[in-house]
């Protein structure tokens, strides 16, 4: 990364520009926003003297969004280009709405260019198994990316039919995929490692570091993961080469870690909650946004020599996790690590009850036909391995099941957030 004069980036550079637009985004946000003229009444943008000055401001929550997203603009709405309703988690609660004016979209056109040149280059075919059909939509900015890069964008949509994606594969000699992690796994293991790219890159708020193996091993070819969220204006950070963590796209967005129960900020290396504040959107800007999602900065310098900060891979999701027993915590990070590496292996769903006053957790799996037999015994001796389902199990606090789902792969899986539905009272 090169600054505008052509001279390398440094720290002090990228923490100056940080600054500037922080100053002006809070400024703008005071001013045009009636949430945030409310919401940071008694905070001014004069009192930032350092960006750790920052952490005095109150944060904005998903809950705050889905309250009144029309409350956040600062254009008037006829500026607004798109707008992308994020549907809500759980059963209560509007969903959330993110606006976006043409130069907001113009920013991620930029970031997905810059991001994108790790793994792509001019002459590239980067097929897009993104939802791309209306302007503005995620796959149509990396088109719009891509296409700046000299890169040869081919847009697909979701994949819906494995077969027909390979089909496609082949037929564009696809060099590179950018896709969800569990649709892609889907393409390799069902494809059995026929139409084999080059490159993939696995576009999703957490990767499971056990899909990025898999792919590797059953194509050969590079995996890198993208963090992102459409509160960040889809893009947020990237892989480089050297596999080290996500480098951060710091020109438009200022991350911090915090503790996750005080609000109050994590030393650098600590591990705790993802929030970020935008610094050049001009429509509908966030500040001090929190994520949900559990990461933490990376002291130590990445290979490449960048001077971008560098995040962990996500871990996943804070509200996701949940008891066993008397006190074992259950992420489903845990459990996408534990299973995904068995072989034949292409989703699950997870759901956890009580019965007779004992825990139940049920797995929904579904694997190729080809190893059907043998995957129920596999996934309960991988299960077992978890730490906190061993605990439980042996305080006799929780029970497992499995059902092994032989229609196959159910098109369109793994497009929205995967989590353990949780029905106990
Ligand atoms: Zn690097």
């Amino acid at each position: 990364m090169v600054g505008e004069t052509g001279k390398p980036l440094t720290r002090e550079a990228i923490e100056a520009h940080q600054l500037i637009k922080l100053r002006e985004t809070i400024a703008w946000v005071r001013q045009n926003s009636p949430f945030y003229s409310r919401h940071l009444a008694n905070f001014e943008a004069a009192g930032l003297s350092c960006l750790k000055d920052l952490e005095r401001f109150p944060f904005t929550t998903a809950e705050d969004i889905r309250n009144d997203p029309l409350q956040f603009l600062c254009v008037s709405q006829s500026e607004i280009k798109r707008v992308v309703t994020l549907p809500t988690s759980g059963t209560t609660g509007d969903p959330k709405r993110i606006y976006f004016t043409e130069d907001d979209q113009e920013l991620t056109i930029d970031f997905f260019c810059d991001g994108m040149s790790t793994l792509a280059g001019p002459g590239d075919r980067v097929l897009i198994l993104l939802p791309g059909e209306r302007p503005g939509s995620v796959g149509d900015l990396l088109l719009k990316g891509l296409f700046r890069l000299g890169a040869i964008g081919i847009p697909h949509g979701l994949v819906k039919d494995v077969e027909t994606t390979l089909d496609i594969m082949e037929r564009e000699r696809v060099d590179t995929l950018v896709g969800i992690p569990v649709q892609i796994l889907a393409l390799a293991r069902l494809g059995g490692g026929r139409a084999a790219p080059r490159n993939i890159l696995l576009s999703t708020d957490y990767a499971p570091k056990a899909v990025t193996e898999v792919l590797r091993e059953l194509w050969g070819c590079e995996v890198f993961t993208h963090y992102g969220m459409t509160e960040m204006g889809f893009g947020g950070a990237v892989e480089c080469q050297a596999h080290f963590g996500y480098h951060m796209r710091e020109g438009d967005l200022l991350f911090e870690i915090i503790d996750p129960v005080t609000g109050h900020p994590f030393q650098e290396g600590e591990r705790g909650e993802v929030v970020f504040t935008t610094l050049t959107r001009r429509g509908m800007p966030l500040i001090r946004y929190r994520t949900g999602d559990t990461s933490r900065f990376i002291p130590e310098n990445c290979p490449c020599g960048t001077v971008l900060k560098t995040m962990e891979q996500i871990k996943g999701r804070i509200e996701g996790n949940v008891r066993l027993g008397a006190s074992h915590i259950l992420t489903m990070a845990a459990l996408d690590e534990a299973l995904f590496p068995l072989p034949g292996l292409l989703d699950f769903s997870v759901s956890l009850s009580c019965e007779k006053g004992k825990d139940r957790l049920h797995l929904g799996i579904y694997a190729l036909e080809s190893h059907g037999e043998e995957m129920e015994k596999l996934v309960l001796s991988a299960l077992q391995r978890v730490p906190s389902i061993q605990a439980a199990c042996e305080e006799d606090a929780l029970s497992l099941s499995v059902e092994i789902r032989r229609e196959g792969w159910i098109p369109m899986r793994g497009a929205g957030k995967r989590r353990i539905e949780d029905s106990r009272e």
